[in-house]
């Protein structure tokens, strides 16, 4: 999911990208998908993986996917899916109806933040939680390349449920420095290193961003909705419900970094900067 609207590229249904990699997009454009769900066909053999399957019931979905299938002469060996967003997890049940002969594993991840890597052939599932807590991304070591589900997005930023493990999953990605990203939503991203320091930066930006609001209003209890009709001046107001959990996060994470006083007043939530005690 994506948290602000730009003009978007336009991607093609179906597109080889790469010698192990095709895109089959999900047809399910929108506000938090971009131009759609990005679904991809891993391997370069008669048997592939299926990364992530779209939302349900997108029949045009399931004949890009055919299509892409007959394209390359391959059939799917097994279903992986990022993460449990209904728009990488609903196609899963048409697929198996209408596009596959056999049973087939579907390998997802667990909430069990101690769950060690996975290797699935050809690829390695890395835990990469924050955006939700089973987020998954997949490393491909022959192209040195990261399939981000949504924890990067090819244009706008993403959303995430957990900022501190967010912040240490976009390390994780940079930590792999891949030379190409191909991420749940949005464009195939060429300069990753580049694009993960923005997402990093981005997120510290939104930070001061918000402290910068509550000092210069300190003494006041703002609601998150006040700190957000400044901070995201201008969003489209369809997201503002996005922003403001974003910025919920963000709040939280500096409550507990002492410098933002948590209030609930009469079951509203309202948020205050800590003023530095003077050393008398
Ligand atoms: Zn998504």
């Amino acid at each position: 999911m994506a948290s602000s609207v730009q003009k978007l590229t336009p991607l093609a249904a179906v597109e080889k990208l790469s010698e192990r990699i095709i895109r089959i997009l999900g047809c399910n454009p929108g506000l938090h998908t971009l131009q759609g769900t990005n679904t991809y066909l891993i391997g370069s053999g008669k048997r592939r993986i299926l990364v992530d399957t779209g939302s349900p019931g997108n029949s045009e979905y399931i004949k890009g996917l055919q299509k892409a299938l007959t394209d390359s002469s391959s059939s799917i060996q097994e279903i992986v899916l990022t993460h449990w967003h209904h728009d990488h997890i609903g196609g899963v049940k048409q697929i198996f109806s209408d596009v596959l002969n056999d049973e087939v594993d579907v390998f997802q991840s667990s909430r069990d933040l101690s769950q060690p890597d996975e290797d699935i052939s050809p690829v390695k599932a890395i835990h990469t939680p924050g955006h939700t807590e089973e987020h998954m991304i997949l490393y491909l070591e022959e192209e040195n390349a990261v399939l981000a589900g949504d924890t990067i997005l090819g244009e706008s930023t993403a959303v995430f449920e957990d900022l501190h493990s967010y912040m240490q999953s976009l390390q994780k990605i940079l930590d792999l420095k891949p030379s190409i990203l191909y991420p749940g939503h949005g464009i195939v991203i060429k300069n990753p290193l580049e694009h993960v320091t923005y997402y990093i930066n981005h997120r510290n930006e939104r930070e001061n961003q918000i402290l910068d609001v509550l000092q210069k209003q300190a003494g006041t209890n703002l609601s998150t909705l006040d700190i957000v009709k400044v901070v995201y001046k201008g969003l489209n107001p369809s997201l503002i419900p996005s922003a403001c959990g974003n910025a919920r996060h963000h709040l939280k994470k500096l409550v507990k970094d002492d410098k933002v006083e948590h209030i609930v007043e009469e079951d509203e939530e309202r948020w205050c900067i800590v003023t530095s005690k003077s050393n008398i």
